[in-house]
């Protein structure tokens, strides 16, 4: 975490940082604070012991308080799972060992509250992860949550959220975690700025989908930027103004002015069609992370949802939807989305999209780690609840599944089984599904590209989900700052693998498409469509922009660039080779003042 050593700011002192998702917003800063939570364990006199003591025992008093008011709020009777969570927690909280041994380390080993707490808490995880019994061991779940909340109370801290802003403000933060990125009030968080981050990490694309300006990887913004700051962030460029003069804010005034102008502008496109001059039609679709955004992406021209990221479903706080919740969810996204396709994608979580009651938030190196269908695999009674509300939820329209993170065949085959186990099920109940709804893997992995013709043999269709197929590939964090430079989609790497994915999915003649962030950026879908996608998800605001360009180009002349592209060495350079030969051939095209 960044020192809070505030200094002089002058006027119009710009930053210059990572643009994560585009507009602008003009108001004041609003500081949030979320240093790491640091256990320290001392010795105490025997006078600190009943103190110690004391307080030890108000956290407890107040964890209790706080899950019973918890519980007070749950009258969905289908959300009778987490009443029950609930009660193991407070169970918990009763438990000898936790408690009991914590006063006696205090008390008889003159350890500080926090730090007994701590040995207790490593001792019973321990104790858990040697249990040979699978249920049993998954409980060490529990203890880990009621453990950060019984130790959050004891250091007497609070976790600021995001929700009940007074005023419009600019969030400044070291980080934000998607799950604050989904509880922002869009009326009162009119931007944010973080001092890390990626274009293409999870916030950066919630801000994108939820339309807030938003410029990441700061490094130091949080200790330069006092709270009640007059700011300007042009999330476009990735430019900050901290205390903006008269001048600067009537220039950045007209920029918001022209870009809203820009925005309304194309929404003309949203109801035409998306095919070239010489006839090669796409299909343009959304990429959504909540339900709430399908009314907006219909509106903005999607055909059909090519990624639902449900794993913000996961997010709430309120601990993982049942099957019934997750049915209702689809269902609805089906039947607004009809009659075009929604593809739900299996629970995504790990990564940088931690859920808290998942505990995943201490792997080293999460990126790697139990992330997606990994998880998903182990999770085996999260996964089959969520493959039966899929199944449920294709009776009523047009869904695709889709498996994240696929690095193998066998791990490919092993999410099928749960597939198949989940449609057998359904059938023995007589429960209504689409017995022909397709399935697909998301390519994201480069042993997934190395193996592509094996994974055509097993599903109906791929996706390339370039946000992590890049980072893997150019091995880059997709949300390091300082990296951020080397995350390059027309890396030649990455061109190659692309390519090979779609000699593979030609080759088995399945569905490809893609719905990486790059599928939304109108130079890069030219050479996507070259390379043989039809199917491009999106932003959906970014739906307009891309089918303006391909309507006015040719896929031949396309083709005929892609070629020479193939042949360079760097990104630098077919970057430069693709705009000298698209500004050159239809200069009327990339002229913004002409949209
Ligand atoms: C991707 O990796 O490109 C993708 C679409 O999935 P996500 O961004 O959710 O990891
Ligand atoms: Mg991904």
């Amino acid at each position: 975490m960044t020192a809070s050593v505030k200094i002089d700011i002058a006027e119009d002192t710009i930053l210059v940082g990572i643009a994560a998702s585009p507009g602008i917003a003009i108001s004041r800063s609003h500081l949030v604070n979320r240093a790491r939570m640091s256990v320290v364990e001392r010795r105490i006199s025997p006078a600190e012991v009943g103190p110690e003591i004391v307080a030890f025992k108000d956290a407890v008093d107040r964890s209790k308080a706080q899950l019973l008011a918890v519980q007070a709020k749950i009258d969905n009777p289908e959300l009778t799972e987490h009443l029950y969570i609930i009660d193991t927690h407070l169970l918990i909280l009763e438990d000898e060992m936790l408690i009991g041994e914590t006063i006696a380390l205090i008390r008889e080993d003159l350890i500080n509250a926090e730090g007994a707490l701590n040995r207790v808490l490593r001792k019973l995880r321990r104790m858990f992860d040697s249990l040979s019994d699978e249920y049993l061991r998954e409980r060490r779940s529990d203890v880990d949550s009621i453990g950060d909340r019984l130790m959050r109370n004891l250091l007497g801290e609070t976790r600021e959220t995001l929700t009940n802003m007074e005023d419009q403000v600019i969030i400044v933060a070291h980080d934000l975690s998607p799950a604050d990125t989904v509880q922002m009030d869009k009326s009162k968080i009119v931007g944010f700025v973080t001092n890390v981050g990626g274009r293409t990490s999870h916030t950066a694309i919630l801000a994108r989908s939820l339309g807030i300006p938003a410029v990441v990887g700061l490094e130091t913004v949080t200790s330069l930027v006092p709270g009640n700051l007059p700011m300007i962030i042009d999330g476009s460029s990735g430019t900050v103004i901290l205390k903006p003069s008269a001048e600067t804010f009537r220039e950045y005034l007209e920029k918001k002015q022209r870009y809203e102008y820009q925005e309304l502008e194309l929404l003309k496109f949203q109801d035409l069609s998306s095919v070239t001059i010489d006839g090669c039609e796409l299909a343009l679709r959304g990429n959504i992370d909540f339900i709430d955004e399908i009314p907006s992406a219909r509106e903005l021209g999607a055909q059909g949802i090519g990624l639902f990221r449900t794993e913000f479903l996961f997010m709430s706080g309120e601990g993982p939807p049942s099957e019934d919740d997750q049915y209702a969810i689809y269902r609805s996204a089906v039947e607004q989305m009809a009659p075009f396709p929604v593809t739900i994608r299996t629970l995504d979580v790990g990564g940088d999209k931690f859920v808290p009651e998942f505990n995943l938030d201490d792997e080293v190196n999460p990126a790697m780690g139990l992330r997606a269908v990994r998880f998903s695999l182990k999770e085996v009674n999260l996964f089959r609840a969520q493959l039966r509300a899929i199944l449920r939820a294709s009776a009523h329209g047009p869904v695709r599944v889709m498996f994240p993170m696929i690095s193998g065949v066998a791990e490919l085959r092993a999410c099928k089984l749960f597939w198949e186990k989940a449609r057998q099920e359904l059938e023995a109940e007589g429960v209504a599904f689409n017995a022909g709804i397709k399935v697909g893997v998301m390519i994201e992995t480069p042993a997934a590209v190395l193996i592509a013709d094996l994974l055509a043999k097993e599903v109906d269709f791929f996706s390339v989900g370039t946000n992590d197929l890049i980072q893997y590939c150019l091995a880059i964090d997709r949300s390091n700052e300082h990296v951020a430079y080397l995350y390059e989609p027309m890396h030649p790497a990455v061109l190659r693998a692309l390519q090979r994915v779609c000699e593979a999915a030609d080759a088995a003649d399945i569905e490809i498409g893609m719905c990486g962030e790059m599928a939304g950026e109108e130079l890069y879908s030219l050479v996507l469509i070259a390379l043989g996608f039809r199917e491009l998800s999106m932003n959906a605001s970014n739906i307009s922009r891309v089918k303006r360009i391909m309507r006015q180009i040719e896929l031949s002349e396309v083709r005929k660039i892609l070629d020479g592209l193939m042949a360079l060495s760097t990104s630098e350079e077919v970057v430069a080779a693709l705009e000298s030969e698209m500004f050159g051939r239809y200069p009327h095209i990339f002229d913004p003042s002409k949209i």
